[in-house]
């Protein structure tokens, strides 16, 4: 039978012989001591297995198929409700019934209590089958763990000391129904003045003399937004200087919004309007909805003014989905690709082995390696940091979570998720988009028709770049963490620098030189960054009293001012930032696992000219276009002061 995990030898790889599973299912099992759960690590990684194996048909044969006819059907809304056609609605119902909409959830609430890194790989293989399906699949059980995670993060959750078992939580019966694939969630960010920045948010939070909170506000382009229960992001508090962003951050709160209920007769009283569905270039299957909140009763979740705090675990976790959403979506490309071109023949050979397409098909299986490297990685030290969090918080005796080894695993996977989840959204998403468009070129004029998948997969792809953060906004942040690091604690950076300049030079293993090589070059690149924003820096210290500079020199760092090279080439410097990571992380399995050096050396060709262009493109362009902005700066101050 069809499988999307059997055929996919690399992806097996990291399910055989990399994944930590054992480690994964020790912890999320607290240690195999709990009621119901498995008796040991064996026991459960096999369980894990069948249940990949069952997805991987699953996918192949009951969802990939169909991905034209759901493109093609798009959705209905009639009546201010929107709703699924025939073919849609019954994958679903062929998901309720498997009972994945609950894998990670605990089996106290009706879950799987599987690991989050299992419904990550599913998400992969859904992704690989159609978008849509994933995308929407994913405001379910993601939804409910949000809901369960937040309610012991604000302690409305009471655990059996002994066996561990959730005795009650805040959301229960919303977890419930959506464990069972009776209803789905959502995350309402955007409004239509506030989409990157999230400061401008008008959506209100009020609370009236009983105590009850409401929100008031409308929010757009919301994914799968026709479900019952909504993180919604309102204000609740005002800031004293509205034009900036950052202080605008610091007024907002998470409310979770029943948005209708059922009536006995089965009709709905809606609680929250559907003002209309946008139709989009792609994701034809997938709800994208605008909402009105007109004082809708709200829970608030956490405390008032920590909704932003709430909001960015939501979004390193749908960001990390992104990641294997955007592998999906590569793979179904390169493989359609690679389908074609080893069919068609054209000038007395097949495609394929023209050298310009051959060179295409080796890039693309290359880069998707490279992703799968990362999403591996930050899945697992995502779902690790929440899970070591976690074991702290409901005292597991276990040496490696407990205690300071316990605190030093937690920082140490916060900050290895922290590095990769912004690399591999931009770097998935951009890749999306290439292989989407090369999958029709190598179709020629095929594919720019309708009977092949590669319009679909371009039309798909385009929004990659877009949602959860943009390629900018990720690179924004990719910088600034790490030059962020770099002027703290310079003396960290200075090391790894030398360490990495020495192993260049010293290396016994000539692919250990070669990639150390290339962090030389990232480095070099994060130093010159550095120091042109520190000098700027130091310029305007010239009129301040001595005394002060090293306040203005630590504190007071104006991110729009200060860092304007580094913002320049934030994109350029997120692309050197990945090619280094995923060669450090390919290095470390070709030492592992022999057969992986191939997979190393050929992302080595590719990546080392790559960032050598990089660095010279860096350190060499943006001073114009950063003159001219500021000239045009002055213009608009001048024109706004007549
Ligand atoms: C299909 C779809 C589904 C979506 N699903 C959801 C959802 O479920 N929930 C939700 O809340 N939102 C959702 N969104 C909204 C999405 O997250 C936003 O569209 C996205 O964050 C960008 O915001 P914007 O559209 O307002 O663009 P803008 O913020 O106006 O950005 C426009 C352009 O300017 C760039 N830009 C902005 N600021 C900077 C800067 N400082 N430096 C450099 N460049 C910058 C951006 O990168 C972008 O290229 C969805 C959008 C789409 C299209």
């Amino acid at each position: 039978m069809a499988s999307f995990l059997k055929d996919n030898d690399d992806l097996l790889f990291y399910f055989e012989k990399w994944i930590d599973w054992k480690t994964l299912s020790a912890i999320t099992e607290y240690g195999y001591t709990s009621k119901g759960g498995f008796g040991s690590g064996d026991e459960a990684v096999q369980f894990y297995r069948e249940v990949a194996e069952m997805m991987g048909e699953f996918v192949a044969t009951q969802v990939a198929p169909h991905a034209a006819e759901i493109d093609r059907d798009g959705i209905e809304f009639n009546d201010g409700e929107a709703t699924f056609p025939p073919r849609i609605a019954a994958i679903f119902d062929q998901i309720r019934e498997l009972e994945l909409h609950g894998m990670c959830l605990p089996r106290e609430l009706g879950g799987l209590n599987a690991p989050l890194m299992l419904y990550l790989i599913h998400s992969e293989l859904l992704a690989r089958a159609d978008v849509s399906v994933m995308a929407h699949h994913g405001f379910h059980g993601g939804m409910a763990m949000a809901m369960l995670v937040f309610s012991i993060q604000e302690g409305t959750t009471v655990i059996d000391a002994d066996s561990r078992e959730i005795r009650e939580t805040r959301f229960q019966d919303y977890i419930s129904e959506i464990a069972r694939g009776s209803a789905w969630g959502c995350m309402d960010i955007t409004e239509p003045d506030a989409g990157s920045d999230m400061g401008k948010i008008r959506a209100r939070g009020e609370q009236d003399a009983n105590g009850n909170w409401y929100v008031t506000g409308q929010k757009i382009f919301i994914t799968s937004g026709h479900g019952k229960y909504h993180f919604v992001i309102a204000r609740t508090e005002d800031t004293a200087e509205p034009s900036d962003s950052f202080a605008g951050l610091k007024g907002l709160s998470m409310f979770l919004v029943q948005t209708y209920e059922e009536r006995v007769d089965g009709t709905r009283r809606r609680i929250v309007t559907i003002d209309r569905i946008e139709e989009k270039l792609g994701h034809h299957g997938s709800v994208t909805a605008a909402l009105s909140f007109e004082r809708a009763p709200a829970h608030l979740v956490g405390k008032r003014g920590e909704g932003f705090k709430y909001m960015l675990t939501l979004m390193n976790n749908a960001r990390l989905g992104v990641g294997f959403e955007c592998l999906g979506l590569c793979e179904a490309a390169y493989r359609a690709a690679l389908a074609y071109a080893e069919d068609r023949g054209s000038m007395g050979k097949k495609i394929a082995r023209h050298e310009m397409i051959a060179d295409y098909l080796d890039e693309m299986k290359t880069d998707i390696q490279g992703i799968r490297a990362l999403a591996m990685y930050g899945a697992f030290h995502e779902e690790m940091s929440h899970k070591v969090s976690l074991a702290q918080k409901f005292k597991v005796k276990d040496a490696r979570w407990a205690g300071d080894a316990g605190e030093h695993a937690l920082r140490s996977h916060q900050a290895k998720a922290r590095r990769v989840t912004p690399l591999l959204k931009y770097f998935g998403a951009e890749k999306a988009v290439e292989m989407s468009r090369r999958c029709i070129q190598i179709h020629g004029g095929n594919g720019y028709t309708k009977d092949y998948p590669g319009e679909k997969l371009l039309r798909d792809a385009l929004v990659m770049p877009i949602y959860e953060g943009t390629s900018q906004i990720q690179s924004l942040m990719a910088m600034k963490d790490c030059l962020g690091a770099l002027i703290k604690q310079p003396q960290v950076f200075v090391k790894r620098f030398a360490e990495a300049q020495w192993r260049s030079l010293s290396s016994r293993d000539p692919n250990e030189r070669r990639v150390a090589k290339l962090q030389v070059l990232s480095m070099s690149a994060q130093q010159f960054l550095a120091t042109r924003t520190a000098a700027g820096k130091l310029k305007a210290l010239v009129d301040k009293p001595i005394l002060e500079w090293n306040r203005e020199l630590t504190k007071r760092w104006d991110p729009k001012k200060d860092f304007a090279l580094a913002m320049l080439h934030a994109e350029r410097l997120t692309r050197l930032l990945t090619d280094e990571a995923v060669c450090e992380l390919l290095l470390e399995q070709a030492k592992n696992h022999p057969q992986r050096r191939d997979v190393l050396e050929r992302y080595l060709e590719r990546a080392e000219p790559r960032c050598r262009f990089l660095y010279d493109e860096i350190t060499t362009t943006g001073a114009r276009i950063l003159q001219k902005i500021a000239d045009e700066d002055v213009g608009i101050r001048a024109a706004a002061a007549e």
